[in-house]
């Protein structure tokens, strides 16, 4: 199934000059979700991990099917003030003013490994700050993973040294 062709673009938003990634598209289609996430499965199939780490809030959407299929635990990465326990939070720039995420202090014990999974790679800055909210608890990134990668933007440059997937590039 050619995924990429049910991904639409939509110019200027949420600003004039981005083209926006519009997954919502794919996920409608039951087929071509459910490929992208066994495909996305397929390949975590041999990696030796305990948790799936999601972004909010589409990395939500490929994190916990692939989660449940893959017999894991699922945690979730949120924005400030939505974890009800006590959390670690890192702020980090975007290319307009700053952002900041959070995870759960006792989300992960030392050691416990994960493969982060959000839903597109962009800037890599989100990535990058879910990284390391997960090394601060101890955790161990065995894999990163992406529906959709922008490559233009040069993401991956900033992820050197980790294992980075993405289903789709563009
Ligand atoms: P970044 O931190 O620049 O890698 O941006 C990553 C986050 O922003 C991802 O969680 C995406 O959901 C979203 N994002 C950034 N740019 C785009 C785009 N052009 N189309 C769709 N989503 C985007």
């Amino acid at each position: 199934m050619e995924l990429a062709k049910l991904v639409r673009d939509i110019p200027d938003f949420p600003k004039p000059g981005i083209v926006f990634k519009d997954l919502t598209t794919l996920w409608r289609e039951g087929d071509a979700f459910h490929e992208a996430i066994n495909r996305m499965v397929e390949h975590y199939q041999d990696y030796d991990f305990d948790y799936i780490v999601g972004i909010e809030a589409r990395g939500f959407i490929i994190g916990a099917p692939m989660a449940v299929l893959m017999g894991k635990g699922f945690i979730p990465v949120r924005k400030p003030g939505k974890l009800p326990g006590e959390t670690i939070s890192i702020s980090y720039d975007l290319e307009y003013g700053s952002n900041q995420i959070e995870i759960h202090k006792d989300a992960l014990k030392r050691g416990e490994k994960v493969i982060i999974v959000d839903d597109l790679l962009a800037t890599g800055g989100t990535i990058i700050a879910a990284t390391k909210l997960v090394e601060e608890l101890g955790g161990s990134v065995q894999g990163i993973g992406f529906l959709m990668e922008l490559e233009f933007l040069k993401g991956r440059e900033q992820l050197k040294g980790y294992d980075v997937f993405s289903l789709l590039k563009e």
